[in-house]
């Protein structure tokens, strides 16, 4: 049990590194074709959500890929990383959100992003910026229908919707779209849903009433995607379906028809004996029962891995799960192998912290159900240490 190492991985992901997120972009593309599928039964298109450095994917990879199975636009939360994306070359529409004060438009507009406007004040400073460079921005409003963060209010809208017409008589502005963001999607049935659709077509009703004519009305994330066909409009917004995990409580990725695309492993870096009693890492909150073999894995919080796994995390090693012994360091924790023989690892092998599954390594969901945290939490949170390596690259 001791040579399952790198051979369990495709080609591309052998390199004896410490430990590295191995992200399969053949999943991604058919996650994103899987969305696609599932959007145009509603005629809606898909805008991949590539924010947070692709939730840990890494943004460039994952938006060629989304785009090659059929994404027609691409979202980010931050200015920089719409940027990032034209930097490295990706064309096409691109959606921004979440602006500072400044924007910066001038770079965004002349980048031919779309941005983001949730008040008159921005629209403003987008109208201004736009009329220095001598080019139309192109905005898109955001209504708040209920979530309570990000968007304009229903008593502020009309305000907003009516400053926009007027921009873009002046030719400041072109309104490219008109889009909301969902507070319980993931709670199937839950009365705010139907609350937010409503309050979304007023929005739309207002906009419309106002003379914008948006190309995009959007409003569903993820599980509204997979589930809420009604509020498909002209574009789904999914993130993490696309990386191949549920949004939806108790239902897997595999229900959903969509693959987990990130691997997570690392490196046996030591293996050593000790006696029944000894207490391991800080703190001591665990002691071996009996003589054992201790595992080191040189991944820790530093890394993204939660804390809170201390004890409770669990691995594969040599084709069998271990949990995590003792405290999650910064850089690094322990694994008790229960082998007092010291066989069933040795240093170099590999440790899968999670994965799709298939071999029976635990998956994002395990992690986050044993840290008390969400799936997403899991995957965005690897750490840039963390190098990560394609596979499926066809
Ligand atoms: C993060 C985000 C999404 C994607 O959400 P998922 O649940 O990951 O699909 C869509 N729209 C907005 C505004 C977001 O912030």
């Amino acid at each position: 049990m001791t040579d399952q190492t790198a051979n369990d991985l495709p080609p591309g992901a052998g390199a004896p590194l410490r430990a590295e997120a191995v992200v399969d972009l053949d999943a991604v593309r058919a996650n994103t074709r899987r969305l696609g599928q599932i959007a145009a039964g509603s005629g809606a298109g898909v805008m991949a959500i590539v924010k947070a450095d692709a939730y840990g994917h890494g943004a460039v990879a994952c938006a060629r890929a989304a785009k090659e199975a059929g994404a027609g636009w691409l979202g980010t939360a931050l200015p920089e990383e719409a940027l990032q994306l034209r930097a490295a070359g990706l064309t096409g529409p691109i959606l921004a959100w979440l602006h500072p004060a400044g924007g910066p438009w001038d770079a965004l507009i002349e980048a031919g992003v779309d941005v983001t406007a949730y008040a008159s004040w921005a629209l403003e400073e987008i109208a201004v910026a736009a009329q220095r460079l001598g080019r139309p921005a192109r905005v898109q409003l955001k209504a708040d229908t209920g979530l309570g963060r990000g968007g304009t209010q229903p008593h502020d809208w009309l305000e907003l919707v009516e400053l926009a017409a007027k921009a873009e008589a002046a030719g400041t502005v072109k309104v490219t779209g008109v889009w909301s963001h969902f507070a319980c999607a993931d709670e199937p049935g839950h009365p705010s849903i139907r609350a937010q659709l409503e309050s979304f077509g007023q929005a739309l009703a207002a906009a419309d009433r106002a003379g914008l004519r948006p190309e995009v009305r959007h409003i569903a994330n993820s599980p509204a995607a997979l589930t809420l066909p009604e509020a498909h409009f002209d574009l789904v917004r999914p993130g993490l379906a696309l990386y191949g995990l549920s949004p939806l409580p108790d239902v897997t990725p595999a229900e959903l028809g969509l693959r987990p695309a990130m691997t997570l492993r690392a490196r046996v870096a030591l293996v050593k004996t000790a006696p029944a009693g000894h207490g391991v890492s800080y703190g001591h909150i665990y002691h071996t029962a009996a003589d054992t073999a201790l595992a080191l894995v040189p991944l820790g919080y530093a890394d993204g891995l939660p804390r809170s796994s201390s004890n409770v995390g669990e691995v594969f090693i040599g084709g069998r799960r271990h949990r995590v012994a003792g405290r999650m360091a910064m850089d690094q924790f322990v694994v008790d192998l229960e082998d007092p023989a010291a066989e069933a690892a040795r240093v170099g092998d590999e440790v899968v912290i999670f994965g799709p599954g298939d071999r029976g390594e635990p998956t994002a969901d395990d992690w986050a159900r044993a840290t008390g945290t969400l799936n997403y939490e899991i995957v965005t949170r690897i750490g840039p240490r963390v190098p990560r390596v394609y596979v499926g690259n066809s």
